[in-house]
């Protein structure tokens, strides 16, 4: 395996995925986890949630460092969050894509 690549040796499909790569990486937010809405009630006796549904929450989960944690995404950042989860998913999927291109770049090589 050489240390670089050139261009030369990548396909169309690869270059496409490896812009999208550098695009996600340059300009947006990414974060790994997974969402997860609860519902849960206040405890105030005349709330509304009393009786009915209880209050929306987003949850941010992750595992890290071998533990879960999570987070409690406010209302206002729960757009942003989404975003950001969906970002990093999709640069997840680049790169297995990528990784596997190389895997068969090695095999061919080999053979
Ligand atoms: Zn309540």
């Amino acid at each position: 395996m050489t240390p670089r690549l050139s261009r030369s040796e990548l396909s169309p499909t690869e270059r496409g995925l490896r812009s999208r790569i550098v695009q996600i990486a340059s300009g947006e937010r990414f974060l790994r986890g997974t969402l997860s809405e609860r519902s849960s009630k206040c405890g105030k006796p005349n709330c509304r949630c009393a009786n009915g549904v209880g209050h929306a929450s987003l949850y941010l989960v992750q595992s890290h460092a071998g533990r879960v944690r999570q987070l409690c995404i406010p209302k206002a950042l729960q757009d942003p969050v989404r975003q950001a989860v969906r970002e990093f998913q999709e640069m997840q999927r680049l790169l297995q894509e990528v990784s596997e291109l190389e895997w068969q770049r090695f095999l061919a090589k080999k053979g």
